[in-house]
């Protein structure tokens, strides 16, 4: 299992998507793609037992939006022991004109929550080993565990102690429960699938990642909920751990 993989897979089904918005439609229409009963394999591995546990569905819900833009609403998890992508998305039916703006976002939108699945739960991916772990409250096995560890080198220093890292991260993850944005945004469960979902999109446009980054950071600050100071401080993160993670992609200072 390697990463090229999601790439792949996350194209897949952007693309299966599509194919449903550019046909015909009903209000409200539900589908589960790639169709009925049908699943995404997580892993090419010819096993019919790990096959059986390695796959996950998307469940697409469209509505109908009589206004002339669209939005995208995603969340991937666990319902009955089975792994799923929900996503909602509202379009203007035949507003097709559209939807070569919304392919672009909609691939990092997917990209994203490909991410969360590898993150926890049944499909989560093994990472490093590692030597520190930061207790109950904190993910303590697989990728997860890697980022924490990593954030704590990047965000705080090579010798921050890790139980003074680990109840930083604990109140961050506390904040964002209670709806504060720029927790939210840096946690350590939404950072990583956040830039690589950003990097996804940026790659598809051909645009920099720091644009894609500046764009969703800015709509959250025009609505009042980040302060200026606090979008400057995520897009910081958001720069810090993408070229840490990408380091091949090309950073324009600003
Ligand atoms: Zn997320």
């Amino acid at each position: 299992m390697h990463r090229g993989h999601l790439h792949k897979l996350s194209r897949q089904i952007t693309r299966d998507i599509l194919k449903v918005l550019k046909g015909p439609y009903k209000n409200n229409s539900h589908r589960q793609l790639p169709g009925r009963n049908k699943v995404y394999i997580w892993t090419p591995i010819a096993s019919a037992d790990v096959v059986s546990t390695a796959c996950f569905a998307v469940k697409l819900k469209l509505l109908d939006d009589k206004s002339m833009t669209y939005s995208i609403d995603a969340q991937a998890g666990e319902q009955d022991d089975e792994s799923y992508i929900w996503l909602t998305i509202s379009l203007a039916r035949g507003e097709k004109a559209i939807i070569s703006t919304l392919y672009h976002e909609l691939l990092g939108v997917i990209r994203h929550e490909l991410e969360h699945l590898s993150g926890t739960g049944q499909l989560a991916m093994k990472g490093p080993e590692q030597k520190k772990f930061y207790g109950d409250e904190l993910p303590n096995s697989g990728k997860i565990l890697h980022d924490i560890n990593r954030r704590r080198k990047l965000f705080g220093s090579t010798d921050h102690p890790h139980s003074l890292w680990g109840n930083e991260e604990i109140a961050r993850s506390k904040a964002s429960a209670s709806g504060d944005t720029l927790s939210y945004m840096t946690s350590y469960d939404e950072l990583g699938p956040f830039a690589i979902g950003f990097y996804a999109q940026a790659r598809s446009e051909k645009i920099p990642y720091e644009d894609v980054v500046w764009q969703y950071i800015v709509y959250f600050e025009q609505a009042g909920q980040l302060t200026p100071a606090e979008a400057t401080t995520a897009f910081e993160w958001f720069m810090k751990w993408g070229s840490d993670k990408f380091p091949k992609m090309k950073v324009r200072a600003r």
